[in-house]
């Protein structure tokens, strides 16, 4: 398993709607495995494939006990809603509040190649909402009200004031 570089907001991956993919291929498992890989490693809970650079529907969610593939994932319905804190690895250190809905039925393509059908409530289903959302380019900033949004980017482009380029390498903690 390899540890890919995370791109981080102002690379034009992250705005990209990414394609389907037509088939599970040996390169689509790697792919999960080298996501799963880097997510855990920078500890988060989700990882998509636009944020390694990769433009395919393709994402990992594991919010603790359940890990998740999510390949060419669509929501079928989605019903209450929940307000809680969200982060995102291509936006280290930027945290606010995001309305999601509180219950979320998709479907998805298992390694194997099958369409499935999975039920998440709370956490989980705010990580694969906010997954999904990469896939179609989109960040949870633009969740937010303008004002708040204006205000995190300024935040975002103040702690990035002098850096180079739109990726970061993923570095084992403790290592
Ligand atoms: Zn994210």
């Amino acid at each position: 398993m390899t540890l890919l570089p995370i791109h981080l907001l102002g690379s034009p991956v992250l705005r990209e709607r990414a394609r389907e993919v037509p088939e599970v291929t040996h390169q689509v498992r790697h792919l999960v495995d080298d996501l799963f890989h880097t997510m855990r490693t920078d500890g988060g809970v989700g990882l998509a494939a636009n944020q390694v650079g990769v433009a395919e529907r393709v994402a990992v969610v594991d919010t603790g006990n359940d890990p998740l593939i999510l390949i060419n994932p669509v929501i079928l319905e989605r019903s209450g809603s929940q307000v809680d804190e969200e982060g995102c690895l291509s936006i280290p250190e930027v945290f606010a509040d995001v309305e999601r809905a509180q219950h979320v039925l998709i479907e998805t393509t298992t390694l194997d190649g099958a369409r499935t059908r999975v039920e998440a409530d709370g956490f989980r289903a705010r990580a694969i909402q906010h997954e999904i959302d990469h896939l179609d380019g989109i960040l949870f900033l633009d969740r937010l009200s303008p004002l708040k949004r204006r205000m995190l980017t300024r935040k975002w482009q103040k702690m990035r004031a002098g850096s180079v380029g739109y990726t970061r390498e993923v570095v084992p903690k403790g290592g």
